[in-house]
């Protein structure tokens, strides 16, 4: 119950960002190999996500929209050895409380799909459809039930930073899966869904920084580093081109940059960071459950060897190669 009551205790429903995090991560989980996300005016309006995963069982999806009474997971730790994003059975059952929702969706093994419409956690309608595999959930009028949460959103420019930031944080996580991403019905990204995390980084972010990165590859008894590191001189500060991922899953780690940011000491001028697309494949006991999963901050058991660890190997092979 501890770990229940922690997870329980965040916030699933933040703002726009979050609810895009949720529904994307929720198309992830089902095996999705393309996943389209439309948002209109900074999300508060619109969101809607469509994507070609495995879809829902009609009997199971007004199920979908409850709070599960019990979570996937006993403790934090092991949610690093969960192979699916989602654990708390609770995005949908929250999104649905404060949002007027249309979920339509269809397995392999049903022939005609259904239609759930809920607002404000209440099912207004429940009917077949016809459509293809898969599952489009479209997210209206955020927070229009609960008017003093809706004021703490900010301008829905503020919030397309949010939810684009969110988008590429998805998308290079998960470079073998097509995005698009249409923004006011702009295209703003379509990734290539071809597995190569370099091509990902390209549709994200450009040629001169897709061209300008090191390849890492630090494999020891107990830790896998996998990924890119950037030359830093193009950008400068620019924290939102720098991306750590814990087994697939985005974290936000001080301790990963701090290190990178160390072995760059002497290489390039201070006060810059290092442009990194990087995933650390660790045994999950070697994390330290002292963590909130919502805030994706992460604590290692034996941080010290960690941190050395990372900047000995970057800086060797800084040291070793001509940026
Ligand atoms: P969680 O992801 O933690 O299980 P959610 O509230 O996010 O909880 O989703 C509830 C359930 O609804 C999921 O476990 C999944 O079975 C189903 N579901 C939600 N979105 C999708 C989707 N896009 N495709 C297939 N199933 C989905
Ligand atoms: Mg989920």
């Amino acid at each position: 119950e501890y770990t229940i009551n922690k997870i329980a205790a965040g916030e699933v429903v933040e703002r726009p960002s979050s609810v895009v995090k949720e529904l994307v991560e929720n198309s992830i989980d089902a095996k999705s190999s393309k996943i389209t996300i439309e948002i209109s005016n900074g999300g508060k309006d619109l969101i809607r996500i469509t994507d070609n995963g495995h879809g829902i069982p009609k009997s199971q999806v007004e199920k979908s929209f409850l709070r599960h009474a019990t979570s996937k997971i006993s403790q934090i730790d092991d949610l690093y050895e969960l192979d699916s994003l989602g654990f708390r059975g609770e995005a949908l059952a929250s999104i649905a409380s404060i949002a007027r929702v249309e979920l339509i969706t269809r397995t392999s093994e049903d022939t005609i799909g259904v239609k759930v419409c809920i607002e404000g956690g209440v099912v207004k309608s429940n009917e077949p459809i016809g459509t293809s595999i898969g599952t489009t959930i479209i997210v209206k009028d955020l927070f229009f039930n609960t008017p003093a949460r809706k004021k703490f959103l900010k301008s829905s420019t503020s919030e397309n930073i949010n939810i684009t930031d969110m988008i590429n944080k998805l998308c290079i996580g998960n470079p073998d899966i097509q995005f698009k991403y249409i923004n006011n019905n702009r295209i703003m990204l379509t990734s290539p869904g071809d597995s190569n995390l370099k091509n990902t980084v390209r549709s994200i972010y450009g040629k001169k920084i897709s061209d300008n990165l090191k390849s890492i590859n630090i494999e020891t008894d107990f830790l896998k580093l996998v990924g890119y590191i950037g030359n830093n001189t193009i950008y400068r500060n620019n924290k939102t081109l720098q991306h750590i991922y814990i087994n697939g899953r985005y974290v936000k780690s001080k301790l990963i940059l701090a290190a990178i940011y160390e072995a760059y000491k002497g290489i390039l001028p201070i006060n810059k960071h290092s442009i990194c697309f990087l995933n650390l494949s660790i045994d999950a006991q070697k994390i330290d459950v002292n963590v909130h999963p919502n805030k994706l901050e992460i604590k290692f058991e034996d941080d010290q060897r960690i941190f050395n660890l990372i900047k000995i190997k970057i800086n060797e092979l800084l040291l070793g190669t001509n940026l």
